[in-house]
């Protein structure tokens, strides 16, 4: 027979062949040995536990029983013959019936002798009996290739009609084991085996797929695990390296603009995380390589200041910098508070949007050309091409997670070389996301609020409750806030929410404006200036409250504002929520969220509702938001193919990423070109399987 190795397609494995290999290959992507290896179970079923009758309960499903046929007989019933047998264990019965093949059925069964039955109990009226179940002999050339732990692969209906059965997965890939068993080598050194007390990766293979106890399974999927996580982390160390390795402009001074914020405009201290983070900036301004930094933090933690400070630096360079917003009305707010914060500093600053009008955009290319701007602000309008800096020298792009990865590479190609690059997340996202899709990037955390930051209140109320919410309202009004009440629009069901927001809209006027309270509405389907007006309306302190949709979510800043009302919270998402309750508690304020529900909730809404209530800690909630959606959906369509990993679980593998981190790390810093002779595993591994995808596409 031809050898076969881990890279044979598997088309040309026997039992396989060409129509079953396009099957394989259509159904779950399996195309070589190595895909065929690695599609490991979804579950087992455990055969190591042994059940005697009386034990039997009405849930217990798959079970195993020892014993041995009594009797065994035909009974006929609606002209129709079944085989009837009374299993004894010993101790006790257990009724056996089968339905079909019952003349094979009764010359393999050899009454009195020793068999192990096996599955699912059925129960008629309480007693227990078992429908045409495995049976297997007892004796000892048998025990020891006997299954104890049935690995269950996923199947589909193409597969199944096929004949690519259960049985047959595991046929195929106890052979396939067996014969790359040579080929199947160590991949990381011994030193990280050892210290990480890893099993061996083919035994691992083995105990995945065919285990002899549970022990042994969790070791190996730990191993393949700690594997997969620690090339994906070895390969965005090698990024970053490569990344870093481009130069990029040196910003050597602090100087006018900068120390002049620092005395005159800047009114209060900055935190201690800021200062930490600004000092990181400015040691990637200094040192000639290019900066490419996330900067996480919770939301009101003051990311936007440190932004502002490092360009700052850059323009004392005489760089230009711009900062990208993921909306409209973000790009506006950041454009007036950045405005009055550098009152006074003679910088030019401009706004680009989808609605900059084209005269208006014919000066601000020229001045943007010629040097004259220090500052543009906009929505990605940035990107285009006909955008030219006369040297842009840092972008900072806000809100992240809103955009493609590929933006990042639109910002490198805006100068020569590649200006700096600070990200900016709206809300932070669970540790395993940031290590397994920027992972290639520098981070920098805020881990705190500005000080004297009042704590928000997070309430949940019942439907019943408004009018008490209306009251509530009006106290905070009467005291000089403002209030955001918030309803859902989704795409699907638009007509409905808007008439929604019309009808609360019109409740809340009725209520509220015979005092001469003055509200604003404010949702995606209005015109740009009305969207501004309105929102303006509110920043400036006109209106007291604030009707809307999520438009307002991201970013926007009201200090004065102290409630926030959300409607049918149940329907938004964790993180959503969690942006939303960040518009308020952002001034001297004691601030309040209220989210408002309906009485039956799904038991996934009520879990979101609750941890609102129980923490205000953008970390946490971030975390509870992937155990509840997965990765895929909480980074969006776009960017979750990043995340493709085979068995690792970005839920709960957290300590496997600090792990492989850690020796990924170590192994830099001892080996950076895995020269040495203890590492050529290693490299060999990242040539033969992660070349093509990433060594190369580097940067
Ligand atoms: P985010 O991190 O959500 O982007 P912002 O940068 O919008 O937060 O900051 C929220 C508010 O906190 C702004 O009004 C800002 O001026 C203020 N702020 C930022 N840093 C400090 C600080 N160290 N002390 C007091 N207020 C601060
Ligand atoms: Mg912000």
């Amino acid at each position: 027979m031809k050898e076969i190795n881990i890279h044979t397609s598997l088309q040309f494995i026997k039992g396989i062949g060409k129509n079953r290999a396009k099957i394989l290959s259509d159904e779950f992507g399996l195309r070589n040995c190595y895909d065929i290896i690695n599609f490991f179970p979804f579950r087992y079923i455990d055969k190591t536990k042994f059940y005697k009758v009386r034990d039997l309960v009405e849930n217990s499903s798959y079970v195993q029983i020892i014993g041995f046929f009594k009797s065994l007989k035909y009974v006929e019933s609606n002209k129709k013959f079944r085989l009837e047998g009374l299993f004894f264990d010993g101790e006790k019965d257990i009724k056996v019936l089968w339905f079909k093949g019952l003349k094979w059925v009764e010359k393999s069964i050899n009454n009195k002798q020793k068999v192990v039955l096996f599955g699912k109990v059925n129960w008629f009226k309480n007693s227990p009996s078992m429908i045409h179940p495995e049976i297997e002999q007892l004796n000892q050339s048998n025990e020891k290739k006997r299954i104890r732990i049935k690995p269950i692969y996923k199947s589909s209906e193409k597969t199944t009609n096929s004949g690519m059965s259960n049985n047959f997965f595991i046929k195929l890939i106890e052979r396939i084991l067996k014969d790359l068993e040579s080929n199947i080598r160590e991949s990381l050194n011994e030193d990280i085996n050892k210290r990480n007390n890893l099993m061996s990766k083919y035994s691992s293979y083995l105990n995945v797929h065919f285990p002899s106890d549970f022990n042994l399974q969790k070791r190996a999927i730990f191993r393949l695990k700690f594997e997969e996580i620690f090339f994906n982390q070895l390969i965005f160390h090698l990024k970053k390296n490569k990344i870093k390795s481009k130069r990029s402009f040196c910003f050597p001074k602090i100087d006018l603009k900068f120390n002049s914020f620092y005395r005159n405009n800047l009114n209060f201290e900055l935190t201690s995380s800021q200062k930490n983070v600004l000092k990181e900036i400015r040691n990637d301004f200094r040192n000639g390589k290019q900066m490419t930094r996330l900067l996480q933090g919770d939301v009101g933690s003051g990311k936007t200041i440190v932004s502002l400070m490092a360009m700052l630096i850059a323009i004392d360079n005489g760089y230009q910098c711009c900062l990208v917003a993921p909306t409209e009305i973000l790009a506006n707010q950041h454009f007036d508070s950045f405005n009055q914060y550098l009152n006074g500093l003679n910088l030019n600053i401009e706004l680009l949007t989808g609605s900059t009008k084209r005269s208006k955009r014919v000066i601000l290319f020229d001045d943007l050309k010629k040097g004259v701007l220090n500052i543009l602000i906009g929505t990605h309008a940035i990107f285009e091409k006909n955008v030219i800096f006369k040297n842009l020298g840092f972008a900072v792009i806000d809100e992240q997670h809103r955009f493609g990865v590929k933006q990042r590479a639109e910002i490198w190609k805006k100068n020569n070389p590649s200006p700096h690059i600070l990200i900016m997340t709206a809300t932070p996202i669970p540790r395993t996301l940031t290590m397994s899709i920027y992972g290639d990037l520098d981070i920098s955390i805020i881990n705190e609020l500005p000080p004297g930051r009042k704590k928000i209140k997070t309430l949940h109320l019942k439907d019943s409750k408004r009018l008490r919410v209306f009251k509530f309202i009006k106290d905070q009004i009467n005291a000089g806030r403002q209030v955001y009440i918030v309803y859902p629009l989704i795409e699907e069901s638009k007509k409905m929410d808007l008439k929604n927001l019309e009808d609360g809209f019109e409740s809340i006027c009725r209520y509220f404006n015979n005092e001469n309270y003055s509200i604003g509405v404010l949702h995606g389907k209005m015109k740009s200036e009305n969207k501004d007006f309105e929102m303006n309306r509110f920043v400036k302190g006109e209106t007291n409250i604030l009707v809307s949709t999520t438009v307002i979510e991201v970013g926007v800043n009201v200090p004065n504002a102290s409630v926030m009302v959300i409607e049918n919270a149940e329907r938004f998402g964790l993180s959503q929520l969690h942006q939303l309750r960040g518009r308020v508690g952002r001034g001297e304020y004691d601030s309040h969220c209220i989210l408002m529900t309906k009485d039956k909730m799904s038991p996934d809404a009520e879990t979101r509702i609750n941890a609102m209530v129980s923490t205000n800690d953008g970390f946490r909630i971030s975390e509870i938001d992937l155990k509840l959606r997965g990765p895929g959906d909480i980074l969006g369509t776009k960017q979750s193919g990043v995340v493709d990993f085979k068995i690792a679980d970005l839920t709960n593998d957290l300590k496997i990423f600090d792990l492989a981190k850690k020796e990924v790390e170590k192994l830099i810093n001892s080996d950076q070109k895995l020269n040495h002779s203890n590492n050529k595993t290693i490299r060999q591994e990242l040539v033969e399987f992660y070349n093509n995808k990433s060594w190369s596409s580097i940067g």
